[in-house]
């Protein structure tokens, strides 16, 4: 299995706050290629999908009800260990905790709405990409 890629979506609250172009960027300057890019806007029903394994956590609705809420950004990013060095360049999960300079200390709004995922293992990237990606939308 690869373990140089990673998936990731600007969510709706960063998209319509304006930061996709700064959080794109960083992303590029920090070293990930690009090997796919989709802006869509996500059902309610395609975002329970995604988040299935969430689907008995009590935030399960706000959560399905946020990330169909506008349209986000997906993408498959490129680097070597993408996974474990993503997680750290996007911060922990709630916002509060987040590293300074992280993309959610910077952009987030909130524990719920925290403005960027990152996969969190190498089989949940390859799960995830192809969710959103056919392998004809993937550019080596
Ligand atoms: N989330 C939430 N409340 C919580 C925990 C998580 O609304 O108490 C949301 C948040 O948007 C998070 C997503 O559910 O990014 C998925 O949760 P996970 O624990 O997988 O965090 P992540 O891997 O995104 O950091």
């Amino acid at each position: 299995m690869r373990t140089n890629r990673t998936f990731t979506m600007i969510k709706p609250d960063a998209v319509k706050n304006g930061y996709t172009g700064e959080i794109l960027d960083k992303i590029i300057k920090a070293g990930y290629k690009v090997i796919a890019l989709k802006y869509t806007k996500l059902t309610k029903q395609e975002a329970e999908g995604f988040y299935a394994v969430h689907s008995d956590k009590p935030f399960f609705e706000e959560l399905t009800n946020f990330m169909s809420s506008g349209p986000i950004y997906a993408a498959i990013l490129e680097k070597e260990d993408a996974i474990k060095s993503f997680r750290a360049f996007i911060g922990a999960t709630n916002p509060v905790d987040a590293a300074e300079g992280s993309i959610r200390k910077l952009y987030a709004t909130s524990l719920g709405e925290n403005a960027i995922h990152g996969s969190d293992s190498d089989e949940n990237a390859l799960i995830e990409g192809s969710y959103f990606f056919s392998k004809l939308e993937e550019v080596e």
